[in-house]
Protein backbone atom coordinates (compact mmCIF):
# COMPACT_ATOMS: atom_id res chain seq x y z
CA UNK A 1 0.00 0.00 0.00
CA UNK A 2 1.17 3.33 -0.97
CA UNK A 3 1.90 5.64 2.04
CA UNK A 4 -0.17 8.54 2.51
CA UNK A 5 0.31 12.24 1.56
CA UNK A 6 0.30 15.59 3.29
CA UNK A 7 -2.59 17.33 1.85
CA UNK A 8 -3.38 21.27 2.62
CA UNK A 9 -6.70 22.66 1.61
CA UNK A 10 -8.00 26.43 1.63
CA UNK A 11 -11.35 26.68 2.27
CA UNK A 12 -13.39 30.21 2.02
CA UNK A 13 -17.36 30.91 1.58
CA UNK A 14 -18.76 34.30 1.78
CA UNK A 15 -22.72 33.56 1.25
CA UNK A 16 -25.34 32.10 3.41
CA UNK A 17 -23.93 32.25 6.78
CA UNK A 18 -20.26 31.69 5.93
CA UNK A 19 -19.16 30.91 9.62
CA UNK A 20 -21.53 27.97 9.13
CA UNK A 21 -20.71 27.15 5.81
CA UNK A 22 -17.11 26.88 7.04
CA UNK A 23 -17.79 24.79 10.07
CA UNK A 24 -19.59 22.23 8.19
CA UNK A 25 -17.15 21.62 5.33
CA UNK A 26 -14.22 20.86 7.87
CA UNK A 27 -16.46 18.30 9.11
CA UNK A 28 -16.89 16.91 5.33
CA UNK A 29 -13.36 16.91 4.90
CA UNK A 30 -13.33 14.67 8.31
CA UNK A 31 -15.23 11.78 6.04
CA UNK A 32 -13.24 11.93 3.30
CA UNK A 33 -12.37 8.36 2.00
CA UNK A 34 -8.80 6.69 2.39
CA UNK A 35 -7.77 10.13 4.41
CA UNK A 36 -7.24 11.21 7.82
CA UNK A 37 -8.25 14.52 9.28
CA UNK A 38 -4.65 16.45 10.60
CA UNK A 39 -5.71 19.41 11.51
CA UNK A 40 -7.51 22.87 10.86
CA UNK A 41 -6.74 26.61 11.25
CA UNK A 42 -8.66 28.82 13.02
CA UNK A 43 -11.23 31.19 10.54
CA UNK A 44 -10.51 34.34 9.71
CA UNK A 45 -12.58 36.88 8.04
CA UNK A 46 -11.23 38.75 4.81
CA UNK A 47 -11.62 41.03 2.28
CA UNK A 48 -12.78 39.54 -1.19
CA UNK A 49 -10.25 39.71 -4.15
CA UNK A 50 -11.18 41.28 -7.63
CA UNK A 51 -12.93 44.72 -6.97
CA UNK A 52 -16.19 43.14 -7.03
CA UNK A 53 -19.05 44.39 -4.42
CA UNK A 54 -19.74 41.43 -2.19
CA UNK A 55 -19.48 40.32 1.01
CA UNK A 56 -16.24 39.50 3.20
CA UNK A 57 -14.85 35.61 3.17
CA UNK A 58 -14.43 33.55 6.20
CA UNK A 59 -11.50 31.30 5.31
CA UNK A 60 -9.65 28.67 6.90
CA UNK A 61 -6.89 25.66 6.12
CA UNK A 62 -7.03 22.73 7.20
CA UNK A 63 -3.80 19.67 6.71
CA UNK A 64 -4.90 16.33 5.63
CA UNK A 65 -3.35 12.36 5.28
CA UNK A 66 -4.84 10.81 2.41
CA UNK A 67 -4.01 7.84 -0.02
CA UNK A 68 -5.58 9.27 -2.68
CA UNK A 69 -4.20 10.75 -5.55
CA UNK A 70 -4.28 14.54 -6.15
CA UNK A 71 -7.09 14.19 -8.85
CA UNK A 72 -9.12 12.14 -6.76
CA UNK A 73 -9.28 14.20 -3.48
CA UNK A 74 -9.63 17.38 -5.64
CA UNK A 75 -13.11 15.02 -6.83
CA UNK A 76 -13.75 14.98 -3.12
CA UNK A 77 -13.42 18.67 -2.86
CA UNK A 78 -15.53 19.23 -6.07
CA UNK A 79 -18.03 16.48 -4.59
CA UNK A 80 -18.33 18.39 -0.95
CA UNK A 81 -18.49 21.84 -2.72
CA UNK A 82 -21.54 20.44 -4.54
CA UNK A 83 -23.18 18.43 -1.49
CA UNK A 84 -23.12 21.86 0.79
CA UNK A 85 -24.83 23.72 -2.02
CA UNK A 86 -21.98 25.77 -3.76
CA UNK A 87 -23.87 28.47 -5.61
CA UNK A 88 -21.99 31.46 -7.57
CA UNK A 89 -22.44 33.67 -10.84
CA UNK A 90 -20.14 33.47 -13.44
CA UNK A 91 -17.62 35.88 -12.45
CA UNK A 92 -13.99 34.54 -10.99
CA UNK A 93 -13.79 35.22 -7.26
CA UNK A 94 -17.22 36.49 -7.16
CA UNK A 95 -19.40 35.19 -4.23
CA UNK A 96 -20.15 31.27 -3.11
CA UNK A 97 -20.86 29.38 -0.87
CA UNK A 98 -18.18 27.24 -0.18
CA UNK A 99 -14.68 27.01 -2.32
CA UNK A 100 -12.43 24.01 -1.06
CA UNK A 101 -8.84 24.58 -3.32
CA UNK A 102 -6.19 22.13 -2.89
CA UNK A 103 -2.96 24.11 -1.40
CA UNK A 104 -0.38 21.69 -1.56
CA UNK A 105 -0.11 17.85 -2.11
CA UNK A 106 3.18 16.79 -0.57
CA UNK A 107 5.89 17.93 -2.53
CA UNK A 108 3.97 17.42 -6.27
CA UNK A 109 3.80 19.70 -9.02
CA UNK A 110 1.02 19.56 -10.72
CA UNK A 111 0.30 21.09 -14.42
CA UNK A 112 -2.78 19.45 -15.95
CA UNK A 113 -6.24 20.95 -17.41
CA UNK A 114 -7.99 20.48 -14.04
CA UNK A 115 -5.25 20.88 -11.40
CA UNK A 116 -2.72 23.47 -10.56
CA UNK A 117 -0.36 22.29 -7.29
CA UNK A 118 0.82 24.45 -5.43
CA UNK A 119 -2.05 26.47 -6.18
CA UNK A 120 -1.19 29.69 -7.38
CA UNK A 121 -2.49 32.01 -4.98
CA UNK A 122 -0.34 30.41 -2.07
CA UNK A 123 2.07 32.43 -1.91
CA UNK A 124 0.38 36.26 -2.68
CA UNK A 125 -3.16 35.56 -0.50
CA UNK A 126 -2.82 36.51 3.32
CA UNK A 127 -6.06 34.34 3.60
CA UNK A 128 -4.12 31.58 2.47
CA UNK A 129 -0.54 32.09 3.78
CA UNK A 130 -1.44 33.03 7.54
CA UNK A 131 -3.60 30.28 8.20
CA UNK A 132 -1.05 28.15 6.56
CA UNK A 133 1.81 29.11 8.72
CA UNK A 134 -0.68 29.02 11.76
CA UNK A 135 -0.64 25.05 11.08
CA UNK A 136 2.31 24.02 9.79
CA UNK A 137 5.17 26.94 10.69
CA UNK A 138 7.90 24.72 9.51
CA UNK A 139 6.41 24.23 6.10
CA UNK A 140 8.54 23.99 2.90
CA UNK A 141 7.07 24.78 -0.45
CA UNK A 142 8.14 22.23 -3.38
CA UNK A 143 10.85 24.30 -4.28
CA UNK A 144 12.73 23.78 -0.83
CA UNK A 145 11.40 27.58 -0.19
CA UNK A 146 10.31 28.29 3.79
CA UNK A 147 7.02 29.40 3.84
CA UNK A 148 7.25 31.53 7.04
CA UNK A 149 9.84 33.65 5.07
CA UNK A 150 7.56 34.80 2.50
CA UNK A 151 5.07 36.06 5.87
CA UNK A 152 6.92 39.11 6.14
CA UNK A 153 5.90 40.09 2.77
CA UNK A 154 2.27 39.60 2.73
CA UNK A 155 0.61 41.98 4.99
CA UNK A 156 -2.20 40.44 7.10
CA UNK A 157 -5.16 42.11 7.32
CA UNK A 158 -7.55 38.89 8.77
CA UNK A 159 -9.31 39.48 11.40
CA UNK A 160 -9.84 35.88 13.80
CA UNK A 161 -13.32 34.69 14.13
CA UNK A 162 -13.79 33.97 17.49
CA UNK A 163 -14.36 30.41 18.24
CA UNK A 164 -17.80 31.32 20.46
CA UNK A 165 -19.54 33.18 17.25
CA UNK A 166 -22.29 31.65 16.04
CA UNK A 167 -22.66 31.16 12.08
P1 LIG B 1 -8.80 30.37 -7.59
O1 LIG B 1 -8.32 29.02 -8.05
O2 LIG B 1 -8.05 31.53 -8.17
O3 LIG B 1 -8.91 30.46 -6.08
P2 LIG B 1 -11.55 29.70 -7.72
O4 LIG B 1 -11.22 28.89 -6.51
O5 LIG B 1 -12.65 30.70 -7.62
O6 LIG B 1 -10.26 30.49 -8.21
P3 LIG B 1 -12.98 27.62 -8.93
O7 LIG B 1 -14.17 28.13 -9.66
O8 LIG B 1 -13.19 27.09 -7.54
O9 LIG B 1 -11.85 28.74 -8.92
O10 LIG B 1 -12.28 26.47 -9.73
C1 LIG B 1 -12.13 26.55 -11.12
C2 LIG B 1 -11.30 25.34 -11.57
O11 LIG B 1 -9.98 25.40 -11.04
C3 LIG B 1 -11.82 23.99 -11.08
O12 LIG B 1 -12.70 23.45 -11.99
C4 LIG B 1 -10.54 23.14 -10.94
O13 LIG B 1 -10.47 22.10 -11.90
C5 LIG B 1 -9.42 24.13 -11.21
N1 LIG B 1 -8.26 24.01 -10.32
C6 LIG B 1 -6.98 24.08 -10.77
N2 LIG B 1 -6.12 23.94 -9.76
C7 LIG B 1 -6.86 23.78 -8.63
C8 LIG B 1 -6.52 23.59 -7.26
N3 LIG B 1 -5.23 23.54 -6.88
N4 LIG B 1 -7.52 23.46 -6.37
C9 LIG B 1 -8.82 23.52 -6.78
N5 LIG B 1 -9.21 23.71 -8.07
C10 LIG B 1 -8.24 23.83 -8.99
MG1 LIG C 1 -10.26 29.65 -4.74
MG1 LIG D 1 -11.70 26.85 -6.16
Amino acid sequence: MTSPVRAYIGLGSNLRSPIRQIRQALRALQEIRQTVFVSSSGLYRSKPLGGIRQPDFINAVAALDTRLGPHELLSELQSIECRLGRVRGRERWGPRTLDLDLLLYGNERITTERLTVPHPGLLERDFVLHPLIEIAPLLRLPDGSRLSDRAAEVANELQRVDSSTEG
